[in-house]
């Protein structure tokens, strides 16, 4: 597809494993050399000093246009590619195709959206979606919130984790204003299921300052998601508790739609979130991996998005971690910090898609 040789030079480089500093090229929309026999020039040439290159980065919990909802979905590829995101998944789907999903430049799995009524799981719809998309369904989705007067008990859940175990796939659950106990939740859930909004408060996993249900998930094998949603799903003084604790996720997801992504200038975006995630504490070498290896692991992708290697699809992100400022003020949830990453180039398969 790509005809163009890019040289990415002189960066910081994170492979998905280990870090070293040097040069990444691409030819043909693989990566083609790194590290050493890297030929000195090509098309594009781009000096990434003073920056990190990473594996294109990947939302595990995104709302796309056209896949989520037409009203509040987010357009694929320009909602992404400024934030260095080459692969998202969308985190509930009740609509679209394999083709409309084929049709984006970005990579695109789906959780199907299993919803609820009447305290009773609703799988319809799901079901005639795992043909409908084939092998993109990643995963399934169900919501778990009492504010829905729908879900009163654990047996929607029950069911969704029961149809998950029948389509062999994890289930992802939406889980804050829990109508039951958290460690009730974490006894349904399997290992490779994920528990999202974990920063909400308010009845989600770190809101009681108690991490009892957190340290179960975590030695069971359930992914434990950021799903930040900006200030809807994140409460930034139950983040920055969880953090100092030591309990930080597995993975960090935007949970970006429409409104999200262009209520503010534009400027939400999963390198928002990892700006966020910094100043809340967690450390870079802890960081990119919340991005790349355990994002493609929870969505089954593992060795195949979230890392560089010789041989390998030409997915990379350019990131720049400096005077970056950003300041959220919403509802008396205050969070601002002077430094935060920026995007400065985005490769998809091969092809350079956003540059600063
Ligand atoms: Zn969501």
């Amino acid at each position: 597809m790509a005809e163009k040789t890019i040289l990415i030079k002189n960066g910081r480089v994170f492979d998905g494993e280990s870090y070293f500093y040097g040069d990444v090229y691409v030819k043909g929309g693989r990566i083609a050399a790194m590290k050493s026999d890297v030929p000195d020039t090509a098309d594009i040439v781009f000096d990434a000093r003073e920056k990190t290159v990473v594996p294109g980065l990947i939302d595990i919990h995104a709302h796309i246009l056209g896949i989520s909802s037409d009203q509040w979905g987010t357009p694929a590829d320009s909602s992404f590619f400024p934030f260095g995101v080459t692969a998202a998944a969308d985190g509930g789907a009740v609509k679209g195709t394999a083709e409309l999903a084929d049709s984006f430049m970005m990579r695109c799995g789906v959780f199907l959206f299993i919803g609820v009524k009447d305290d009773r799981a609703q799988t319809a719809n799901a079901k005639k979606l795992l043909d409908v998309y084939g092998d993109k369904v990643m995963g399934l989705k169900t919501m778990y919130d009492a504010t829905d007067p729908n879900v009163r008990t654990l047996a929607p859940l029950k069911e969704a984790v029961a149809f998950a175990e029948e389509c062999g796939l994890p289930l992802t659950v939406h889980c804050n204003h829990s109508p039951t106990s958290m460690e009730s939740i974490v006894d349904v859930l399997r290992r490779g299921d994920i528990l999202t909004h974990i920063f909400h408060g308010d009845r989600s996993i770190c809101s009681e300052n108690d991490y009892a249900a957190f340290k179960k998930a975590r030695e069971k094998g359930v992914i434990l998601d950021a799903g930040m949603a900006g200030c809807v799903h994140t409460d930034f003084a139950v983040l920055k508790a969880a953090v100092a604790a030591g309990y930080a996720p597995d993975v960090v997801s935007t949970d970006i739609t429409k409104l999200s992504a262009f209520t503010r200038g534009g400027k939400y975006g999963l390198a928002l979130c990892m700006s966020i995630m910094r100043a809340a504490g967690v450390s870079e070498e802890k960081l990119l991996p919340m991005v790349t290896v355990n994002a493609a692991a929870a969505v089954g992708k593992s060795g195949e998005w979230g890392v560089l290697r010789v041989g390998g699809d030409a997915d990379i992100a350019v990131l720049e971690y400096g005077d970056h400022p950003f300041d959220y003020n919403e509802n008396g949830n205050v969070f601002s910090s002077q430094k935060g990453y920026d995007c400065v180039l985005t490769v998809c398969k091969g092809l350079v898609v956003y540059k600063r």
